[in-house]
């Protein structure tokens, strides 16, 4: 989770995904929840086939691909929303996806984990932010980001401040 896909604020991997190709071409996402003021959205499902067909092939092993770290996995345990889609690794279970956001407007709250229903309701309390999408596997530990986007109003806020006693 620390060093492969973790959401995170990565600069140059946000300003990348203002050419996404899926933008570019405006077809939706299909993983994400349709929030509106949703847009510059990124598809990481190429990579994630990239990282299944190296474990089908042997160039990867389920240790390095199924690496969710006790934190991920108590995340996903208590607030993933669980999804229909099988885990593509063991097959045993069905994947909870956490939705992490981050932005310069949530101040210290960057990195929380949000349901898609607080989404909605952030996405008019700020002018911008950016979801991260992952996907979790709770038998196997599988995990990969599978898309990230921006919500917001587009109007720019001062950013959060912790409040005393937080
Ligand atoms: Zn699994």
């Amino acid at each position: 989770m620390q060093t492969r896909d973790t959401p995170g604020p990565r600069p140059g991997q946000i300003r990348d995904t203002t050419r996404s190709p899926q933008r570019r071409r405006g077809r939706p996402c299909p993983t994400v929840d349709g929030v509106w003021s949703q847009r510059s959205v990124v598809d990481y499902s190429m990579q994630r086939r990239a990282t299944l067909h190296a474990l089908w092939r042997g160039g990867a092993t389920t240790t390095d691909v199924c690496d969710a770290d006790p934190y991920l996995l108590r995340a996903a345990k208590f607030h993933g929303e669980s999804t229909q889609r099988q885990c593509p690794v063991c097959r045993r279970t069905s994947l909870t996806e956490l939705r992490y956001v981050y932005g310069d407007e949530l101040g210290p709250y960057q990195g929380r984990i949000k349901s898609a229903r607080e989404l909605e309701a952030m996405a008019h309390e700020h002018g911008e932010f950016r979801v991260y999408v992952v996907e979790v596997c709770q038998e196997c530990s599988w995990n990969h980001l599978i898309s990230s986007f921006v919500l917001g109003d587009g109007m720019p806020r001062t950013p959060v401040r912790r409040r005393r006693g937080d």
